[in-house]
Parts: C-alpha cells; sequence; structure tokens
C-alpha cells in the first residue's frame, strides 16, 4: 500500500491504503480547540532546515511543535492561494496554475513529519493533536477547492488550453487541477454547494459511525474455549494469541487459563484454519459474517443505505448518472462497463476452479468418514488439510533463506539491474527513531537521486501493516526537489545476535513496498501534484505488485535466497513446492474477492438509491451472478470497510492493477530475460518515473506496445491451463 500525507495542493487526495480498510478523512470543519497559537520563536518545523539531504531535524522535533506548525502553514496557504485568485490579471498558466503548484510548501512539509510520525512512533500527544488537525485539514482543504474565484480562472485557462502552447504535462497539470475542482463540487451554484458540503459532512459522521460499529461487535463477541476439548486441532501460536486475547479481554483473571476467539480477522480466520470442532468453526464464522448486522445499535444496514442514498445524490448533483460513473471518471477503468468487463471475465473461470476445489474438499471429508456437505465454516478447515497434504511447505523451513539484509540487497540488486540505481548506507543523517535505516540512491554516473529509508521492525507506537510514504516528493517547479521515501514494515526482530529471518510473504511484502518505493524515487516530473505515486487508485498498485514478481525469479533466488548458517541456496525441491503451492485455493480466493467487487459495483451503480434493503440486495445481486453455496463474499456489505472508505465503487482495483502485473511481467518473459534492457527502459519511462504525467492506460500502451491482456492473470492465479 502507498500513504502519503494529506496533499495540501490544490488537487487534495486523499491516498487510499488498499488491503486495510482505508481510513476517511472528517470532512465536518471544527473548530480549533487550541486556536491559533503563536509560536515559540526556534521551532524547527518554521526554520529553515539546514541538515544533509534536507532531512526533517527529527533529534529537535517535539509534539509542541506541531499545532503551531500547523497553524501558521493553513494561514500562509491561504494567503498564497488567496493571491492567486485574487488577481486582476488575465490567468495564464504562470500565474494560476504553476503558481498553485508552489503553494503550501510549508503546510507540505509539517504533514509529511506529522503523518509519517504519528503512523511510525505515535504517542497520546500526537494521537490527541492528529484528532483535532484532521478535521481542520479537511475544512482547510474545502474551501480551497471550493474557491469560485480560483475556479474562474482555472476554468478560463482550460477552455483556451489548445491556444496557450502548453506542453503535455502541462496540459495534464492543467486538466488535473479543473478536474479536480469539478468534481469538488466548483461548477455548481450556491445551493448546490451547500447540499455537497452538507453531504460530504453526513457522510463522514456515518462512515465514522459504521467503522465504529463493527469495531464494537468485533469486540463484544467473544467465544470462550474451556479446556482441551474445545483447542483440538488448534497449533501452540493459535493457542497462545487465543489465551493472550483471555487475559487482554478480563485483565482481573476472570478468565485465567482460558481461551478466547474474536471475531477480529486476526483471531478468527487462524481459528477457522485449524479447529477440528465442526460446532465451534459454525458458531465463529456465522457470528464473523454477521458483524454490523447483528441488529441493536451497532447494525450497519440502516446507515449503509443513507450513504448509499447520499453518494447517489451527490453524484446527481455533479452531473453523473450514479456514485459508480462519478467514481470511476477519475480512474484507469473510467466506467462501470469497464469494471464489469474485468469481473465477468474473471468470475467464471473462478466459480469453474472453485468447484472443483470444492470436490476435492467433499472427498477430503468422505475419506475422514465425515457425512455432511462442505459448508462455508469447513472451507479453510478441509483447504489447510489439503495444502499440506499436497504440497507439504512448512514455513519454518523456508524462514531460514530468507534473512532481512538478504531481501533488502536482493530488492536493492533488482533495481540497479532494472534501473541503473546505486544504494549507499548513510550512517550519520537525523532519523526518527533509531531502528531506521538511511541510503543514498544514486544513478549510474553517482548522480543524487533522492533517500531511501527502511523502517523495518514492529514495536508498540507503530500502527500495524506496512506502507510507503514520504517526506518529500520530487519536482522541478521551484528548484530540482529529491525526493525522500520512507518503507515501513512490521516484522519481528530476530533475537540478540540473530538475523531478521522473514517469512515468504515478509519477503513479498519488502518487495512490494519497495516498489511503490521506487515509483516515488524514479518520479521524473515538474509539477508537485503528478509526482510519483499520485496516480489513479487502480493504477498505484502496479508498480509494486509488478516488483514482487522478481523475488521469484531463479537467479535472485539462487544468489539471495541462501541459508542464514550454511550459505547454501533454496533447495530445489523446496523451491518447487512453494511455486506450486502459490495457486492452491485460487478459486476460492478469487471468488470471495470478485464477489464483493461485484456487489460493490452493483451497489454504487444505482441511480436511484433511495430507501434500498441492503441485505436483499446483496443477495440478489449474489444470486444473479451464481455465487457458490460454499463461499461467502469476502466483506459482506454491513461490515465492508473498504466501500465507507475510500473504496467505494473502487474495491475492483487490487484486481485491476493484477491484471496489469500481470501482463507486465509478462513482457520480461517474452523477452526471455527478466532483466531485459529495453524494456526495463520502457517500463521506467512510461511507468516509474511518470508519475501522473500520462493519463494511465496510455503510459501502459506506451510501455507494452498494447492494452492489458487478462489472459495473464488468470494464468498467475491458475484459473486456466
Ligand atoms: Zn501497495
Amino acid at each position: 500500500m502507498t500513504k502519503t500525507a494529506a496533499k495540501a495542493k490544490a488537487q487534495p487526495r486523499i491516498r487510499t491504503k488498499p488491503k486495510a480498510a482505508p481510513k476517511r478523512r472528517a470532512k465536518t470543519p471544527a473548530r480549533a480547540k487550541g486556536a491559533v497559537r503563536k509560536s515559540k520563536p526556534g521551532n524547527p518545523l518554521l526554520t529553515k532546515w539546514t541538515t544533509p539531504f534536507g532531512l526533517p531535524p527529527f533529534g529537535r522535533i517535539e509534539p509542541e511543535h506541531f499545532r503551531p506548525a500547523f497553524a501558521a502553514a493553513f494561514k500562509a496557504h491561504k494567503a498564497e492561494v488567496a493571491a492567486i485568485a485574487g488577481q486582476t490579471s488575465r490567468p495564464t498558466f504562470a500565474n494560476t496554475i504553476a503558481a498553485m503548484e508552489k503553494t503550501g510548501l510549508l503546510l507540505e512539509r509539517v504533514c509529511a513529519v506529522f503523518f509519517n510520525l504519528s503512523g511510525t512512533d505515535t504517542n497520546e500527544e500526537l494521537q490527541e493533536i492528529e484528532r483535532e488537525i484532521a478535521p481542520q485539514l479537511a475544512a482547510h482543504i474545502n474551501a480551497i477547492v471550493l474557491n469560485a474565484k480560483l475556479f474562474r480562472r482555472v476554468d478560463d485557462l482550460y477552455e483556451r488550453r489548445d491556444r496557450l502552447n502548453l506542453s503535455d504535462e502541462q496540459c495534464r497539470v492543467l486538466e488535473l487541477h479543473r478536474l479536480s475542482l469539478v468534481r469538488a463540487g466548483a461548477k455548481l451554484g450556491r445551493k448546490g454547494k451547500k447540499r455537497v458540503c452538507e453531504i460530504s459532512e453526513r457522510l463522514a459522521s456515518l462512515a465514522t459511525k459504521f467503522s465504529q460499529n463493527v469495531l464494537k461487535d468485533e469486540q463484544s463477541w467473544r467465544l470462550v474455549l474451556e479446556g482441551e476439548r474445545d483447542l483440538a486441532g488448534l497449533p501452540e501460536a493459535v493457542r497462545g494469541a487465543a489465551a493472550r486475547a483471555a487475559s487482554d479481554m478480563d485483565p482481573s483473571g476472570g478468565l485465567a487459563g482460558k481461551h478466547v476467539i474474536t471475531l477480529s480477522r486476526s483471531s478468527v480466520e487462524p481459528f477457522l484454519l485449524f479447529s477440528a470442532r465442526r460446532d465451534l468453526r459454525e458458531q465463529a464464522f456465522t457470528a464473523w459474517i454477521k458483524r454490523g448486522e447483528m441488529g441493536g445499535k451497532t447494525d450497519n444496514r440502516a446507515i449503509t443505505a443513507e450513504i448509499v442514498a447520499l453518494r447517489a445524490e451527490m453524484a446527481a448533483l455533479l452531473g453523473y448518472s450514479s456514485f459508480a460513473d462519478y467514481s470511476l471518471d477519475n480512474s484507469m477503468a473510467k466506467t462501470p462497463a469497464a469494471v464489469r468487463d474485468l469481473l465477468t471475465a474473471v468470475w467464471p473461470a473462478a466459480v469453474k476452479r472453485a468447484g472443483a476445489e470444492r470436490d476435492a474438499l467433499q472427498r477430503r471429508v468422505r475419506a475422514e468418514g465425515g457425512n455432511f456437505e462442505i459448508a462455508a465454516w469447513d472451507w479453510r478447515y478441509y483447504a489447510e488439510k489439503e495444502r499440506k497434504a499436497l504440497y507439504d511447505v512448512d514455513e519454518a523451513a523456508t524462514r531460514p533463506y530468507f534473512t532481512l539484509e538478504n531481501v533488502i540487497a536482493a530488492a536493492f540488486d533488482t533495481a540497479s539491474r532494472l534501473f541503473g540505481l546505486r544504494f549507499k548506507e548513510l550512517r550519520d543523517v537525523p532519523r526518527y527513531h533509531p531502528d531506521v535505516r538511511v541510503w543514498e540512491v544514486t544513478d549510474k554516473r553517482g548522480g543524487h537521486v533522492g533517500l531511501f529509508l527502511g523502517d523495518y521492525f514492529a514495536r508498540p507506537s507503530k500502527r500495524s501493516g506496512a506502507w510507503m510514504s514520504g517526506f518529500r516528493d520530487q519536482s522541478r517547479v521551484a528548484g530540482d526537489v529529491r525526493p525522500i521515501i520512507v518503507n515501513v514494515m512490521n516484522f519481528a526482530q530476530g533475537g540478540e545476535g540473530e538475523p531478521t529471518l522473514l517469512s515468504l510473504d515478509d519477503a513479498r511484502t519488502l518487495f512490494h513496498e519497495f516498489g511503490h518505493g521506487l515509483h516515488g524515487l524514479l518520479s521524473d516530473v515538474t509539477y508537485p501534484s503528478i509526482s510519483g505515486t499520485s496516480v489513479t487508485r487502480d493504477f498505484v498498485e502496479l508498480p509494486s505488485q509488478l516488483f514482487e514478481h522478481w523475488l521469484m525469479v531463479p537467479e535472485v533466488l539462487q544468489r539471495f535466497a541462501v541459508h542464514y548458517r550454511t550459505g547454501k541456496p533454496m533447495p530445489q525441491t523446496l523451491l518447487g513446492r512453494i511455486k506450486k503451492a502459490r495457486n492452491f485455493n485460487q478459486g476460492f480466493a478469487t471468488v470471495e474477492y470478485a464477489a464483493s467487487a461485484l456487489v460493490d459495483l452493483d451497489l454504487h451503480a444505482q441511480e436511484d438509491a433511495r430507501g434500498i434493503d441492503v441485505a436483499a440486495f446483496e443477495r440478489k445481486t449474489l444470486d444473479d451472478a451464481g455465487m457458490p453455496r460454499e463461499i461467502v463474499m469476502r466483506h459482506r456489505i454491513p461490515h465492508f470497510l473498504h466501500i465507507v472508505g475510500g473504496y467505494a465503487a473502487g474495491y475492483y482495483s487490487y484486481l485491476w492493477s493484477e491484471v496489469m502485473d500481470a501482463d507486465a511481467f509478462a513482457a520480461f518473459e517474452e523477452a526471455g530475460d527478466a532483466f531485459d534492457a529495453s524494456t526495463a527502459r520502457r517500463l521506467k519511462k512510461y511507468i516509474y518515473s511518470g508519475g501522473n504525467t500520462r493519463d494511465p492506460l496510455k503510459a501502459y500502451v506506451a510501455f507494452r506496445g498494447r492494452p492489458p491482456e487478462i489472459s495473464g492473470v488468470l494464468k498467475k492465479r491458475g484459473l486456466v491451463g
């Protein structure tokens, strides 16, 4: 996933965080609690930084510096925008668009430091500031995008764009500026603007309520396991986590010696995978899929209905026939029809494969003497047994081959061979935590490219998950600004004197986030609003998912996946088993995912969404699609956090990017070399360096010579052949 601090440009993009429910920033303007306080002299956020490479002077920044810095940054940005909007001279690209691109530098700097720290090394004080600042930031950005004078200037330029002698990049930046203002409601009259503001405020509070309800349902339900009979089948690690859950839940000791399963994915999924107790699996699974639908105060059905209706109303106000049309207009897919085409192309093959998988699981049930039809709560359990029997892949056997040092070296080496980058670790530069490592990135000739920060280990002050972010984006509009990119992971650090060993999944995550990192580092654009990862939601995962492919390239494994004690490369037999196991259960996984994507699309494609019954809607959509009886969609509507966050009508994006990454890597396979120089050159130019300078489809076609073909992803998931 990628995460950048809120953009302070006129194109406020709330960066999405794939693979985790994205947080939606509240749109409700709220009064600042601390109001504008005069900053003390010497606030390091407000002074010039003389640090190496212009890194933030982390050692001098204290939480108390943020409130006055934000206040000063809002004020400065507001004045800069007012000066541009209030000009009497005729709009030019330079005095309006380029000028806007140079505004908000202070706010960006403060946001970058603040949001990176609040994600990686937070504390009570920073959390309180975050709750306070988020609505202020939203209100600040709203005031800019709904500034009528500013819009008139941008719109005037847009109307004359063909006569302005603009470069392609300038033209694109102008179009994107106008688009973001229009999408925010700039073309509406006073009444329309007011209604759009009302709707977005209401949506923000409904979304908050929705998420909190899901969390409450997850926290309030528990399955208490009493003794060995209830624990049947659970491995040590799952038992340990369940025991910890019991003591966390009841510190007074009422649950002492017991084990508790909760409805959070990390608790219930392993239970469903290993519990030999069919009755308990049924109880847990049934509760899990009813989150947000349990009746009472935490029921999300009415809330969802209101959210969907408000979105449809907003889309209509803005001139779109549905919210899906509105949302997708600013994506690579462009239309609901294109998304539907993708999903319906994958669906039949996935259902067919899932049917074969079910038959195999059913045979296993019979062979074990079971006399029942496979149900949804049986699938994971029997699939896990099947996986072990067929592939015999034990995670403990692969870990010794993936030391963190070697996986980092493999990622750097791949970037070097593909894009000519060099990495040199710097010891004496400021960092925000002692675990953070810093590398200077240079090109083949030694020219400075940027800085890369790696923050790999889990700690209590860090949010869970993995992401890429930045302290500074590349641009050239106000001098040659070089990027400072950070990758954040949550690996468990090796014991004293022992190397950190990664699972294959961890290693893949490192490559994934490093792919996002390269998208930021290699950025080669003039204007900051289109720099690096500032691309559409359904394009941003291409550079990251694509980079994952190189981890499994034989010559990379041969060189870097070596046993940390013996130095010997991974045995071919183990490698073969890992590769084969990759496609296991992909019918199930694809059906589970695609069903949610389909329901998300249909839900938001309604022109009039007033008064819908979301449960009936979900049932009908799935019935029409022919959903297999034994599989439940990955996220049912009442707890589908993605679609109340930034992924409404956008859950398809993961698969969309996957179509491209599979198809893009095939270009190297077709060239017969995973490091083919001319393919790599095109990849760098059009994908990794291009930011948002081109329409994403055009960028892809420029790289590949044709649009992406779906056959690659079907092959990758093992759904054909
Ligand atoms: Zn990602």
